[in-house]
């Protein structure tokens, strides 16, 4: 049977970071607004990004436009998101027979100089080998200079999140888990949406009109009403540390000439990316051995050391570019385009939003969201570049001052603000468990059942997304029991789905893992599964 949901102005499809700003671009605009998410907030492309809020300084040669929306978006996206962010200084690092010399790289770095105080960025500074490898002693003895460069780190994760907070704050609607599986239609017109709930319902959802921020799975969207999006999907790959490699980012040439980056981002380091076009399955996304051997190849010739670090786990994810004949995949340009199907393939009521970078979400939907107004007659302007995300505004406390209120570790205090910002003592004030959950990852219980209870999180794997669950060296093996009972407590899970639960969340770890293995890592991994089977209660 299909129930039928409240009509609102507005469906938007996808719960990435773009349907997420553009659910909160018109919720503060007044629209009345259904946010559908398939899986959870930020699952898809967003969350496997190399987490930057960035420019793009290689964009400069070729798609310069893209670089400036970028850091005037990314400008913006720090001011709104500033407990959410991190400054990240890169060190580019050269060596003999490079492509560029320092003399080209400081050139190019003089240009991208003058789009830096756009996201308050500090100019370019030009170093020795020797100054190099003073400030990072794990610099291969080759490298012969360096430049600096400055961007901003973000966890996508809570960027999204953060989003959705404040839309629903606004009044949206927004439910994850619930998987759009048609498109309404009134002869031409869309005229709403169809989707699964997330406790298996069909229901049915009226709105004037519905967005599809679907990113790669916008052509899949657009294809429910006989509607066209052509987008040049590409698949990027990153190999991640559970613990900082480095003090400064770093970025290093791949054997066909393509830069990769070394990015500490807080207790985690991402090395990354690939960008190969992909025609495959985008449920079924693979990360292979070859995409985990280019990598840790290039990083190894700025920085050798890196194959004694233990991998934790990768991500994949496939970039929504749009569609282009001939560039190779990382020469594509990044811009987006908002599609009124309407105009494009006479499908009155649709709009796509594609193409774009995690740094210019925020752009992205204002252009949407203003695309969507004009069209439904409404006048309200866009907010979103002045607002403050959840917890952006006011004046968070000090690590230590809501460690001493709260009887928490330092360390947790700091990993708590870094997600919740001002807001971060409300959660220990719903619940003062102060308790870790996992011996190798500063998460309190109060936070988890927290965010079961107030941030929509279903399954242990939107915890990891969420607060950061099992993202330590332990991967969940020591911890993922205690978290069931936790969430279970709140989300009222029986004992067998707390073992469901746990299951679940290791077979999926464990695939994140399997490609980043070398042969003591299975020796590892044999350990864990036999001292799991033979604990009281394992499985
Ligand atoms: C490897 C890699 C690294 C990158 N690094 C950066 C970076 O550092 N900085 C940067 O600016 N950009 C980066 N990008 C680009 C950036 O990540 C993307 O442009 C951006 O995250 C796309 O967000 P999105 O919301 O459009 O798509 P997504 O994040 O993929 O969101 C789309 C959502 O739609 C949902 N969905 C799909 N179908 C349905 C349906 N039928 N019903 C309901 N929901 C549905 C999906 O589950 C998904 O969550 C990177 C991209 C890749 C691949």
């Amino acid at each position: 049977m299909t129930g039928l949901d409240s009509a609102q102005d507005v469906v938007v499809i996808g719960g990435g970071v773009t349907g997420a700003g553009l659910a909160r671009d018109l919720a503060l605009r007044g629209v009345s607004v259904l946010l559908l998410e398939g899986g959870d907030w930020a699952a898809g492309t967003s969350g496997a990004s190399s987490w930057m809020i960035h420019g793009g300084p290689r964009y400069l040669e070729y798609d310069w436009d893209t670089t400036r929306q970028s850091c005037e978006d990314a400008g913006h996206i720090v001011r709104i998101a500033r407990h959410l962010i991190h400054r990240c200084v890169f060190l580019l690092p050269v060596l003999p027979g490079d492509k560029l010399g320092i003399e080209r790289l400081e050139t190019a770095m003089e240009v991208y100089d003058r789009f830096q105080p756009l996201k308050d960025s500090h100019p370019h500074v030009r170093l020795s080998g020797a100054e190099a490898r003073l400030l990072e002693p794990g610099l291969s003895p080759r490298v012969v200079a360096a430049v600096t460069m400055e961007e901003w780190g973000v966890d996508p994760h809570r960027l999204a999140w953060a989003n959705v907070l404040d839309a629903v704050r606004a009044g949206a609607r927004a439910l994850n888990h619930s998987r759009v599986e048609a498109l309404l239609r009134d002869g031409a017109t869309v005229i709403g949406v169809r989707y699964r709930s997330a406790d298996g319902q069909r229901v049915e959802a009226r709105a004037k009109a519905v967005v599809n921020a679907a990113g790669p799975w916008a052509p899949e969207v657009a294809a429910m009403a006989a509607a066209a999006v052509s987008l040049r999907p590409a698949k990027g790959v990153h190999i991640v540390y559970d613990r900082r490699l480095s003090n400064f980012a770093i970025s290093a040439e791949a054997v066909d000439g393509r830069e990769v980056v070394l990015v500490p981002h807080g207790p985690i380091t991402l090395l990354g990316t690939t960008d190969d076009d992909y025609y495959g399955d985008l449920e079924a996304l693979e990360v292979l051995p070859d995409e985990v051997d280019y990598l840790v190849q290039a990083a190894e010739r700025t920085f050798p050391d890196i194959r004694r670090h233990r991998p934790a786990r990768a991500t994949a994810g496939v970039r929504p570019t749009l569609f282009q004949w001939r560039p190779n995949e990382d020469r594509l340009s990044r811009r987006f385009e908002v599609f009124d199907h309407e105009k494009s393939d006479g499908v009155p009521g649709l709009f796509t939003i594609a193409g774009g970078k995690l740094s210019m979400y925020r752009l992205m939907a204002e252009v949407t969201a203003d695309a969507v107004c004009s069209r439904l007659g409404i006048e309200a302007g866009c907010a979103t570049a002045e607002r403050p995300l959840p917890g952006a505004g006011g004046l968070a406390q000090q690590p230590h001052e809501l460690a001493a209120d709260h009887g928490i570790s330092a360390l947790a205090a700091a990993r708590l603000l870094k997600r919740h910002g001002s807001e971060a003592s409300e959660v220990l004030e719903d619940d003062r468990r102060g308790r870790l959950v996992c011996r190798c990852e500063a998460l309190t219980e109060a936070e988890l059942a927290y965010s079961a209870r107030r941030e929509q999180v279903r399954t242990l794997a939107d915890a990891f997304r969420r607060v950061g669950l099992a993202a330590g060296p332990c991967a969940g093996t020591a911890c993922v029991d205690r978290a069931a009972q936790v969430i279970g407590e709140q989300l009222g899970w029986n004992q067998s789905q707390r073992r469901d639960a746990c299951r679940e969340y290791l077979v999926g770890a464990w695939r994140c893992r399997a490609p980043v293995l070398d042969r003591w890592g299975w020796a590892q991994e044999e350990l864990a599964y036999g001292a799991r089977r033979g604990w009281p209660g394992g499985h």
